[in-house]
This record gives C-alpha cells, structure tokens and sequence, in this order.
C-alpha cells in the first residue's frame, strides 16, 4: 500500500526523518486499515499512497523534530480522529504512554482495531475535550497535548491547556494562514505562555508548530462548555 520501503526511507530523509523497517511495517499495515475502513467510515479525505506517507505520517512524526518528548511521558490526542499525529508519534516512540480523545464515536472503534493490530496500547476516550478536562482523573494530569487540525488557536487552547500539568506542554499543529496571535489571550487566561512557534516546509507545503507552556493553573471555570465557547472566544 505504502510506497515501496526505499522510497519512503527516501521521502522521510527528505524531511530532515528516519524510518526503520519495522516502523515502515506498522505505518503499511495503518495505511491499507485506514483505506480499508474509510470505504465506510470517513476519516480521511487523504486515500493516495504517497499523500498518506507525506501528509498523514511524516506530517505528524514532524512534531518529534520540534517538541523534546522525554521517556515515559504522557500525551493526549485532543480530536485525533484517525490518530493524527499521535499514533505515527507512538509507533515511532513506542515508550510515550498515549491517550486518543475524540467527539465521534466511530472514529475511537476505528482507533481500537487499528491500534489492536498494531499492538499499540493507548487509552480511548470518547467524549468531547471541554467535557473529559473537567473530570479530575484527566484534568491537569498530562506531560504533553497535541492536536491537529481541530480547531483556531484560541478554542484550541481552550480545549488542550486543561489536560495538561503545570510545566506540561501543549503543540498545536498548524497551516501556514492562521494568526497565532489571536489565540494569545485565551492562552494566557488559561495558564498558558507561548514558547515557540516554528514554520517548516512539508516538501512544498508551509506548516506551523506553535508550542505552549503551561506556567500556572487553569482557572476551575475553563474550560466554558461548547455553545458558551462557539459563542464567544477567549
Ligand atoms: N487530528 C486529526 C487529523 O489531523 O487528521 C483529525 C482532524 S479532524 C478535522 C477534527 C477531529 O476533531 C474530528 O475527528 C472531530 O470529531 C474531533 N473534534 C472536534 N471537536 C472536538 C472536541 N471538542 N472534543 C473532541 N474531539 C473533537
């Protein structure tokens, strides 16, 4: 399904990666699963081989080269529907002990069987983010979260900086467009301090890793929940 393993060891080195044989394996076995099941669930709008490879998996593995993830840490996927980045971020870091949120329920049974063929062990939450944070077994209990392509800046941190411990880190990965410094003020209101925003070329296409400390609480209001937070941003 994959291109051919010399090819994507070729494409991975093009984007400053490497690829072992075994993770070449896994990231095959996740893109014919994923094609497979989109035929009746949609995941993805992204089907060809090539595109998967670069857009799906070396896009996500990106965040590895621009967050220093200690051993052991704990990462939650906020909105991973087809476990973009995090599952390519765990095949490539097997030690990172991950969790898989998502609103949408068939996207979290797409999850469980593929990561059961993987023989990934992750935890899966099916809920919506400003509902689980609130939860005090998931509320500020995380080294790490990320998301991609869920949301703006400003809902995004509204989503992800509540899962996190003080000192965590929250990546949001971006395109190119949009204005980071909308967000600041909810990132700041949320205990939050912008660290670094880094722009990369994905072979011809700009992206954007925005990463956020967390350098005090959440105040116990946030995150508000979702018709309070459509209606208003922070
Ligand atoms: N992160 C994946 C990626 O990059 O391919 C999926 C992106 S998809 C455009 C957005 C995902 O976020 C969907 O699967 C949707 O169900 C989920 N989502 C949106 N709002 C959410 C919320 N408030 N809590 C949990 N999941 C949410």
């Amino acid at each position: 399904m994959l291109p051919e393993f010399e090819l994507s060891c070729s494409e991975f080195k093009a984007a400053g990666l490497e690829l072992t044989r075994e993770q070449y394996d896994k990231l095959d076995i996740y893109a014919k699963f994923l094609v497979e099941y989109n035929e009746k669930v949609n995941l993805t709008a992204i089907t060809e081989p090539k595109e998967i490879l670069r857009k799906h998996f070396i896009d996500s593995i990106m965040l590895l080269k621009f967050v220093n993830i200690p051993l052991n840490s704990s990462l939650i996927d906020v909105g991973t529907g087809a476990g973009f980045p995090s599952v390519p971020i765990k095949i490539f870091r097997p030690d990172i002990r991950l969790t898989l949120l998502d609103s949408l329920n068939k996207r979290i049974d797409f999850l469980k069987q593929l990561c059961d063929k993987l023989e990934i062990e992750a935890e899966f939450i099916h809920g919506r983010a400003e509902d689980i944070s609130k939860l005090p077994e998931y509320r500020e209990k995380f080294d790490f979260s990320c998301a991609r392509a869920v949301a703006n800046m400003s809902l995004l941190s509204e989503l992800c900086i509540p899962f996190i411990k003080i000192n965590g880190l929250f990546a949001a990965m971006k395109g190119p467009n949009e204005d980071i410094s909308l967000g600041a003020n909810a990132v700041e209101i949320l205990g939050g301090s912008i660290e670094t925003q880094q722009e990369y070329k994905l072979f011809d296409e700009s992206r954007k890793i925005v990463v956020v400390k967390k350098i005090s609480q959440t105040p116990p209001k946030y995150p508000r929940n979702s018709s309070q937070i459509k209606k208003k941003a922070l």
